[in-house]
């Protein structure tokens, strides 16, 4: 029952353990998982007086939640053209409402409950990583008319001199919506703000039988029985084998983070000019920022394989050397780990109702911050008020997402997306080397 070494374990804003749960309980609502999919679900039915237990086999925030990037964001992982074409251009803008919606909803959360879960900077800027300035124009122009997305395009000047300055980039993107957290001090931060409602918290606890037949559901763990109407299954990628409808619906997907050490103000200036949230446009590419102290944490990569591959720490210096090889002889690995993400095939999340009483909260991939916090308020608000927005999830089902020749699939499809993204680069590259020869000449 501990935390992976992780730059967020190490600087975690409380150590609070929560005793597992023993003995026989009846009660509302079980939620199963404490990351942030089941914390909000837990503090949104403890807001509005239901009575929950949450039971988590690890730590609050031992998952994805308390390991990620930390980038706070609206949107899905799916992009909105495939959303459009799939249920239409109504129902794909309630759906980035209700994104857009949850990112208030956090900063109220980060406030009202005094959540010291900072640096909370504004600012993302996704870079290019091809030549494609009419590209990327018409997608911010697209955005913000179709969405109300507050984006603006940054040409490569700007980009390089105020933002981000790497040979590999090209324009960029800024959306002044997102910002950032500490994630693990957001969800103990949740956590508390549950407890102070009336939920109550278990660690160390996990579910190991389920019986959902009747009204009463029977949610068995190594040293309890709880018997509640309803049960909110937010299991992420760690959860498989919990109840295979659910959990057969989700691969899931390991992706890495590093900190480096601190480097110099005048040294990490000539590379990274603001300290907002950074990421370039590739299929799988790179997301980091850097702190107040001068670390970067710095994520990226994505393998089906969900252990540590033993050079991560290396693979992924390599990456940041790559787009600033000026930080070559200065950034030094801190720290270094995984997390598992939980995708779906049709990579929108899964969130809804199996059977009377049994709901489901997963398959936010790798923009869960937002997500989550939708999922908390959908189901919470479904299971004590009757609100059946939930329903527009229902497009995105519990489809099979293949076993394990699912995960063979994903990481061959990470792979061409590396390809396709290296030989896209390396052409660009090309072009831009010989614009520079021709004005030179
Ligand atoms: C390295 C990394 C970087 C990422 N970066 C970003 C980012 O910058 N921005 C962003 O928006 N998203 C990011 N994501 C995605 C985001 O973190 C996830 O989508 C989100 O945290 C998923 O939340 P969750 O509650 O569904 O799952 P998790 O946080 O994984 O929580 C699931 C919990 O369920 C518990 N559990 C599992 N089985 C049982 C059981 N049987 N009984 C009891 N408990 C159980 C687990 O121990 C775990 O704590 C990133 C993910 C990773 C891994």
């Amino acid at each position: 029952m501990t935390y992976p070494d992780s730059h967020y374990a190490a600087t975690r804003s409380d150590d609070a353990v929560r005793p597992p749960l023993n003995g026989e309980h009846e009660v509302e609502v079980c939620v199963v998982g404490g990351g942030l999919a089941g914390l909000n679900t837990a503090l949104g039915l403890a807001e509005r007086g239901i009575s929950t237990i949450l039971i988590e086999a690890e730590r609050v925030g031992f998952g994805a939640s308390g390991r990620n990037g930390g980038f706070v964001g609206p949107g899905y992982s799916q992009d909105t053209d495939w959303l459009v074409e799939r249920v239409g251009m109504d129902h794909t803008r309630a759906l980035c409402d209700l994104t857009l919606s949850a990112l208030d909803v956090i900063r109220e959360r980060i406030e009202q409950h005094a959540i010291a879960c900072g640096p909370n900077t504004p600012g993302i800027l996704v870079s290019s990583w091809t030549d494609d300035p009419d590209g990327m124009r018409r997608y911010s122009d697209g955005m913000k008319q179709q969405f109300g997305l507050d984006l603006e395009f940054v040409p490569r000047e700007r980009v390089a001199n105020e933002f981000a300055n790497s040979p590999c980039y090209f324009d960029g993107i800024y959306n002044k919506t997102s910002f950032q957290f500490h994630p693990l001090n957001y969800c103990l931060g949740i956590a508390r703000a549950a407890e102070a409602a009336g939920a109550s918290i278990h660690e160390g606890t996990p579910l190991v039988c389920l019986e959902v037949e009747g009204p009463q559901k029977q949610i068995v763990t190594p040293h309890a029985l709880i018997r509640a109407r309803h049960v909110v299954l937010a299991c992420g990628g760690y959860g498989l084998g919990v109840l295979p409808d659910i959990s057969g619906a989700v691969l899931p997907v390991a992706t890495h983070v590093m900190t480096t050490k601190p480097i110099a103000d005048d040294v990490l200036g000539t590379a990274i000019r603001q300290r907002i949230c950074l990421a370039d446009t590739r299929g799988a590419g790179d997301y980091y920022r850097a702190l107040p102290d001068g670390r970067i944490v710095w994520g990226g990569r994505m393998t089906a394989s969900t252990t540590p591959p033993p050079s991560l720490a290396r693979d992924m210096l390599g990456d940041l050397v790559k787009v600033y090889p000026q930080l070559a002889d200065h950034a030094v690995v801190e720290s270094a780990w995984t997390g598992t993400m939980s995708y779906a095939r049709h990579k929108m999340p899964q969130i809804g109702q199996l059977r009377e009483g049994v709901w489901y909260a997963q398959a936010f991939g790798g923009s869960g911050m937002g997500t989550t916090t939708v999922a908390g308020e959908l189901l919470s608000s479904a299971i004590a008020q009757g609100d059946d927005r939930y329903r527009l999830f229902e497009p995105f089902g519990l489809d099979w997402a293949g076993g394990p020749f699912g995960r063979v699939v994903a990481q061959a499809t990470y792979w061409s997306y590396q390809m396709r993204d290296a030989l896209t680069a390396r052409k660009d590259r090309k072009k831009r080397a010989s614009t520079v020869r021709q004005k030179t000449a």
